[in-house]
């Protein structure tokens, strides 16, 4: 059985709902942008793209916002690169990293260099590789995002998370 291509409006339209509630929630964010993308509709690919990158920068989002802006590498970057102005200061270090390394997978090493330095120059305590996706069914840690975790196979269960100690609440821009 899959309900999500046999009545894929219902489902679209529960997948809308859920990112009514959370904006930034990955699982729908990249379900609704693939359909919308099958589609054709890049304009509104794009849109919750950029919402939800601004609120949880990640990689299966950039890729799909490459699809959605019908970029080449250079526009794609310099797009990242001005979303980057808009995220909150506690995921600017991650967002920073995540796009440095699209700049290098893109070939565009000066930009890449630039924004590697630019995140490396942030506050906001050790690089993003202290934080990892964390599964709250089995308490597994993965290093990437994915729909189903890997350990238990529960869907959408995985979050970021930081470890004890250090506070996504407070700020470090004084
Ligand atoms: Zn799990």
């Amino acid at each position: 059985m899959n309900c999500w291509t046999s009545d894929r409006k219902s489902a679209d339209k529960e997948l809308l709902t859920a990112l009514k509630i959370d904006p930034g929630f990955l699982p729908a964010v990249t379900m609704l942008a693939d359909h919308y993308l099958d589609d054709k509709a890049h304009g509104r690919a794009a849109k919750i793209l950029e919402t939800a990158f601004k609120i949880h920068p990640h990689d299966s989002i950039a890729t799909r916002l490459k699809a959605a802006w019908k970029s080449n590498d250079g526009q794609f970057i310099a797009k990242l690169t001005k979303l980057l102005a808009q995220i909150e200061s506690t995921q600017q270090k991650t967002a920073h990293y995540l796009v440095a390394k699209q700049a290098r997978d893109a070939g565009l090493d000066g930009e890449a260099e630039r924004l590697f330095s630019a995140a490396r120059d942030l506050d906001g305590g050790d690089e993003d590789a202290n934080s990892l996706w964390h599964c709250t069914s089995c308490k597994s840690r993965h290093d990437d995002w994915q729909a189903f975790c890997p350990a238990c196979d529960e869907f959408a269960t995985l979050v970021w998370q930081r470890p004890a100690g250090t506070s996504p609440l407070i700020k470090h821009d004084s």
